[in-house]
């Protein structure tokens, strides 16, 4: 009986024993699952980051990734040049250069010079909306003069010097790209999405027009060329998001484009139309200025204020000169048709 107390202690002892055992394994297993713990938060971390990395680089097209970007973006510059009865519009963004159209030849010697005024040597793009002489007449010596990295002209073919000289000097450019709707380009921290032409097969020659949306952050615009009503309904119908901050008014203010559903889907804040004081063919019309107007639009217009440059940081729009007041429809000295520019420029 006397064992009792003797077992009784044996067994406390080792009881003991056991339960030292027991909270040593508890705090070994403890640390392991710390361990386990540390590892898997830093591997969902990883993970994390990972997966954001895509979200925060398509931040950059503005839009629906918005929120992914943190706000601060390049200058861009929009300089619409007076070119006369034509298009020239430079793009500066970062340190990156783009040039759509180049006005017609006379005004070649113009747009040199302002390039080289704001030291531009390069171009990481040049655009020839369409083969008119009044927007790609001074394109060739664009191609002589200045580095162009790539070349966008649509698939069009005319019998005229102008096309012919730029034919002729593109593979000056490092890459001709004929450009397809939905094809995107960056210039800087901007994006330019092609909204046209869909086709190669458009009876009027200004129908092939490029047309590009750009995409600064918040800010965004419309640069056209010619494209006139065939085209327009096209991207209408196509569903292309035309709504823009910027209209670069199609085909100098011609009624011949500017149709009334495509101005009432994009609803410029800010249009511009690029065309000569007293030209053959009237530009601006009536028709159209009156649309604009009624849209609420600040109307620019490089034949009552010459050139024009606009300023984008992303989130607002600044021009350097107040917007015109006048509404007047262009006076044409002899009669307002449209066309023919081609055979009186070239
Ligand atoms: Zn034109």
């Amino acid at each position: 009986m006397k064992q009792v107390p003797d077992r009784d202690v044996d067994i406390r002892g080792r009881s003991h024993g056991i339960m030292e055992e027991m909270i040593n394994r508890l705090r070994e297993k403890k640390k392991a699952l710390s361990a386990v713990l540390i590892v898997l938060a830093v591997g969902l971390l990883a993970l994390a980051l990972i997966l954001s990395f895509p979200a925060n680089k398509s931040g950059e097209k503005g839009g629906s990734s918005e929120s992914a970007h943190d706000g601060i973006y390049k200058t861009l510059e929009v300089h619409f040049l007076d070119v006369g009865q034509g298009d020239a519009a430079l793009i500066i963004c970062g340190d990156e250069s783009m040039l759509i159209d180049a006005g017609s030849n006379d005004s070649a010697e113009y747009v040199k010079k302002y390039l080289e005024g704001h030291g531009i040597t390069k171009f990481k793009y040049a655009v020839g909306t369409h083969f008119d002489s009044d927007h790609v007449g001074g394109l060739d010596e664009i191609l002589s003069d200045f580095e162009v990295e790539t070349l966008l002209i649509p698939d069009q073919e005319r019998d005229t010097k102008s096309y012919r000289d730029v034919i002729k000097n593109k593979n000056k450019a490092g890459k001709v790209v004929i450009p397809k709707v939905g094809d995107t380009f960056t210039l800087g921290d901007a994006t330019l999405t092609v909204f046209a032409p869909a086709r190669n097969d458009y009876e009027e020659s200004n129908d092939f027009s490029i047309v590009l949306r750009l995409d600064h952050g918040e800010d965004s615009f419309l640069f056209t060329g010619d494209a006139q009503e065939e085209s327009e309904k096209e991207m209408l119908a196509a569903g292309l998001d035309v709504h823009v901050d910027v209209l670069k008014v199609s085909h100098h203010g011609s009624k011949k484009s500017s149709i009334r559903q495509f101005l009432e889907t994009v609803v410029p804040k800010y249009a511009v139309v690029s065309c000569a004081k007293d030209n053959d063919y009237g530009h601006p019309h009536a028709p159209v200025l009156k649309r604009l107007r009624i849209l609420g639009a600040q109307l620019f217009r490089t034949d009552e204020q010459g050139t024009i440059v606009c300023y984008s940081d992303g989130h607002s729009i600044a021009w350097n000169k107040a917007p015109s007041e006048s509404w007047q429809q262009g006076r044409a000295p002899e009669k307002s048709e449209d066309d023919g520019v081609e055979n009186k420029a070239a």
